[in-house]
This record gives structure tokens, sequence and C-alpha cells, in this order.
């Protein structure tokens, strides 16, 4: 499944989401292999947050829900309407990330 940058448009795999994207940060092997059995709620804390970001990534609540990306141009600007739409269906689905990764899909967000 496919979900894409707010910003860019950029498809993401989700399963590179979940499970390779936090290799491309300045964690060591060790601590990235230990984020991904890392429960849902606390990938995405301020440090994790952190070390994404420098590596070009920004989440919404969940990381599958990409708000910028490695791929987006240095100035552009986000898409706030889809910004919008993204982030009341992550709040809509809470919890369910495979529910939100397939509505994602399904409306090519
Ligand atoms: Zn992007």
């Amino acid at each position: 499944m496919d979900v894409h940058c707010t910003t860019c448009g950029e498809p993401w795999d989700v399963y590179h989401l979940w499970h390779d994207a936090i290799f491309e940060t300045r964690l060591s092997h060790e601590e990235a292999d230990a984020w991904r059995s890392l429960p849902r709620p606390k990938k995405l804390n301020d440090r994790y947050r952190k070390e994404f970001r420098a590596a070009g990534w920004e989440f919404g609540r969940s990381v599958i829900n990409v708000i910028r990306c490695p791929c987006c141009p240095k100035d552009s600007k986000t898409n706030l309407e889809r910004l919008q739409t993204k982030a009341a269906l992550e709040e809509l689905l809470g919890d369910d990330e495979d529910g939100l990764a397939s509505t994602f899909e399904d409306y090519r967000l």
C-alpha cells in the first residue's frame, strides 16, 4: 500500500514507513531496531520526531501520515486542504493504522 506525501505528493510504501525509514535517521542500528517494537504512540515522541525531522521526515500522529518527506523540494509549501483531510481521517480512525493506510490509499492521499 502506498500513501502520499502531503507536501510533494511522492508515494511512499507504508511498509517502508513502518520498518525502514527509521534507519535513515542518525539513530544507531540497535536503537532503530528497538524503535520498530515500540508501541505506536511512543514512536513519535519528541526525540524521534527530532531525528526524523533531521532526516527530512515530518509526520502527523502516525508515521503513515507523511507531511514532509526527504523528496520535498526545499521551499515547497504543504497542501493545507490535504493536510486537514488527512488529519481528520487520522482522528477518525484512531489507532487503526492499517485502516488508515488503506483509506489514504483509496483516496490517493
Ligand atoms: Zn514530500
